[in-house]
């Protein structure tokens, strides 16, 4: 995606009271991707070329990871990325501290020819019941998997959101993924 088109479609981050109001340019290992410039950014010290990860805190907290592994070792089990996300979303579902798990959108972006899948999940994390009370707390999860032969290997992007508040938290994610190059 160009640079003009990004700015474009950078969402007005106004209303939000977890990030300033801007996004940087992270890089490496010839990736890309912006990120709000509020956030801590930890980057895994055992990261290679070849696999790891990087998470992109914001101030309250709410993470965004970007992870990336060889792509041989996802495409032995799944032919596409729709595929492997079908799979981490069930395992997702399977948690147990999951309940009313529901798949709110399934789409594909456009990066070069590669295979992606994008989605949105919907669930309640149950409450601890340490003191025999407590709520479940609604959250929202939002994923992109790409499978990139260009440099063999596969990047999921991955957040999960605390529901409603003032915080456009998609909006940040969406600025995220749009921006994501992976060669
Ligand atoms: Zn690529």
């Amino acid at each position: 995606m160009r640079v003009e088109q990004l700015k474009a479609a950078r969402p007005d981050l106004s209303g939000m009271d977890t990030a300033k109001s801007d996004f940087e340019n992270f890089s490496m290992y010839g990736f890309t991707i912006d990120y709000p410039s509020a956030c801590r950014v930890e980057f895994n010290s055992k990261s290679r070329r070849e696999s790891g990860d990087v998470g992109f805190t914001l101030p309250d907290s709410v993470k965004v990871f970007l992870s990336w592994g060889e792509l041989e070792k996802v495409t032995k089990r799944f032919a596409t990325a729709d595929e492997h996300a079908n799979y981490s979303l069930d395992a997702m579902k399977k948690g147990k501290n999951v309940k009313n798990f529901e798949r709110v959108s399934r789409d594909s972006i456009s990066l070069h020819d590669h295979n992606t899948s994008v989605n949105k999940v919907r669930f309640d994390e149950k409450a601890l019941k340490i003191f025999g009370r407590g709520k479940d707390v609604p959250r929202e999860a939002y994923s992109l998997h790409v499978h990139c032969d260009k440099s063999n290997r596969y990047f999921v992007l991955y957040a999960m959101a605390p529901v409603g508040g003032n915080v456009t938290y998609e909006k940040i994610i969406e600025t995220m993924r749009d921006s994501f190059n992976c060669h």
